[in-house]
């Protein structure tokens, strides 16, 4: 085979647009994957997890739909085919991709990618028992579901029992009742699905809030909707030991057990950085990930880590922004990733979506800021499609500087609007600068702008 001038290994979002960008610009690349092209955000993170909360969302709103004038008759959730349609769109979009590195000649190759060594021709990889060699290796190997060492995990993986991400996107048949260990993004979406469609859920988190780093006042108004749809949940508490249908949990030393059918491990992610001899090359690594500096670059020249697998900011669209960045830089072009102004949502229904500092994370950090607060009643649209809405936007001003430091809100399409509070953040205009961006009438957006004028 020949010597390539970008090997890869990795078929995620990281390592296929790094692929795309990079043969299309001319250098031959090769882009090695063991399991499905498109990775973990594809195949069973973030695409399937919005399709099957799509169908939540649809069943839900059915069923309320009464106080808008529409009356649905025997709604009903058909599990099975929300399952269907999701691999239909999974389906899609791997194809799309595979469509994609063709179209700009990627040798894609499907196997296990094991690190030979270095050598005059570069770096040499084994696949499927062939030698492959790079002159330069990108790794964006992504990241897998923490285990932590809790007496019985292991053995409920194996029997079942407890599932992860991956299968509770596969789960044929809906429990009556599941745990679900952790309360961060990966566990709320789940807890939106299945809550929605009639399964019991109790969540378990050791923190004593949910939403890991989100705006306190933000975590607890998720908390107190979900609560009222009735899930369980049981803040500050430690799962310390999982049997066969049931699991023990314990709070400021009281031991719990809870009954359920499926537990859900969403515990967090963690790079993958061993297993595949990275060693091989001294490539420097630990539990947070390949070390990178601001150009992606490793401890070892010619070897590069982006996405997930440097630990750095575990999201798609970061992995996107990174195999960007690493081609421009490859290519003499200098680029770096702005991290500050990458923005995370929550897909849950009302949705969650924050870019930049929290009131909290700024203080901390020594700033002075200023929050504005203002309901998203303030939006004509959110009035006329929300009952009672109770959803919010907060800014977080920066008052040294006069900039805008962070955005949190909570309400429909925060997803969509927090695009334009991140490159707000980003660009790093003054209020006076920001306040003259039009948005359009009636859009919930609008309250960005009434919120800037508070400023
Ligand atoms: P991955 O997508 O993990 O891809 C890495 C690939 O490398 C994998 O396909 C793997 O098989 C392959 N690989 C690893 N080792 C080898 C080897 N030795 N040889 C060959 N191939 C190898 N992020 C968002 O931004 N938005 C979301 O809504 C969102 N939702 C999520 C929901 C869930 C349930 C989960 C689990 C994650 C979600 N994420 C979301 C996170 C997102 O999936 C990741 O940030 C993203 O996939 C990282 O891309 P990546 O290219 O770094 O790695």
């Amino acid at each position: 085979m020949e010597n390539f001038e970008l090997m890869i290994i990795g078929g995620g979002p990281g390592g296929y647009l790094c692929a795309e960008l990079a043969s299309a610009a001319g250098l031959s690349t090769v882009l090695i994957e063991r399991r499905a092209l498109g990775g973990t955000c594809l195949n069973e993170g973030c695409v399937p997890t919005k399709a099957i909360l799509n169908s939540a969302k649809l069943y839900r709103h059915a069923l309320d739909s009464a106080p808008f004038g529409v009356t649905v008759q025997g709604a009903e959730l058909n599990h099975e085919q929300v399952i269907a349609h999701k691999d239909d769109v999974v389906r899609t979009l791997v194809s799309g991709v595979a469509g994609t590195l063709k179209k700009n000649k990627v040798t894609v190759l499907n196997g296990e990618a094991a690190i030979l060594g270095r050598d005059e021709d570069g770096f040499a990889v084994q696949v499927n028992g062939e030698r492959v060699t790079g002159r330069r290796l990108v790794i964006a190997t992504g990241s897998e579901t923490t285990v932590p060492p809790i007496p019985g995990l292991r053995e409920g993986l194996e029997s079942g029992f407890v599932i992860t991400n991956r299968e509770a996107l596969a789960n044929r048949q809906l429990p009556k009742t599941m745990v679900v260990m952790g309360g961060g993004v990966i566990g709320l979406e789940m807890v939106a699905y299945y809550a929605s469609v009639g399964v019991q859920v109790t969540v378990v988190e050791m923190l004593p809030k949910i939403a890991g780093p989100m705006d306190d006042e933000i975590s607890g108004a998720l908390l107190k909707e979900y609560t009222g749809r009735g899930v369980a949940f049981k803040l500050s508490s430690r799962v310390t030991e999982i049997q066969q249908g049931r699991i023990v949990c314990e709070k400021d030393g009281v031991p719990e057990t809870i009954e359920c059918d499926q537990v859900l491990l969403s515990l967090g992610r963690r790079p993958v950085t061993a297993g595949f001899g990275l060693e091989t090359i001294g490539v420097e690594a630990d539990r947070a990930g390949i070390r990178t500096d601001e150009r992606l670059r490793t401890n070892v020249p010619g070897v590069y880590a982006i996405g997930d697998c440097n630990g750095v900011s575990m999201l798609a669209h970061t992995a996107y922004r990174e195999a960007e960045a690493l081609v421009n830089n490859l290519l003499g072009r200098p680029d770096r990733v702005n991290y500050h102004s990458i923005a995370s949502v929550i897909y849950t229904d009302p949705e969650v979506a924050a870019v930049g500092e929290t009131k909290k994370s700024a203080e901390e950090k020594g700033m002075a800021v200023r929050e504005i607060r203002l309901p998203l009643v303030y939006s004509g649209r959110y009035v006329a499609e929300n009952i009672k809405g109770k959803g919010f936007i907060k800014l977080v001003v920066d008052t040294d500087r006069n900039r805008l430091a962070g955005v949190h809100m909570i309400g429909s399409y925060a997803s969509e609007i927090i695009a334009a509070a991140a490159m707000m953040v980003d660009q790093e205009l003054p209020p006076e600068r920001l306040k003259k961006f039009v948005f359009p009438h009636p859009t919930v957006g609008e309250v960005l702008h009434n919120a800037l004028n508070e400023i």
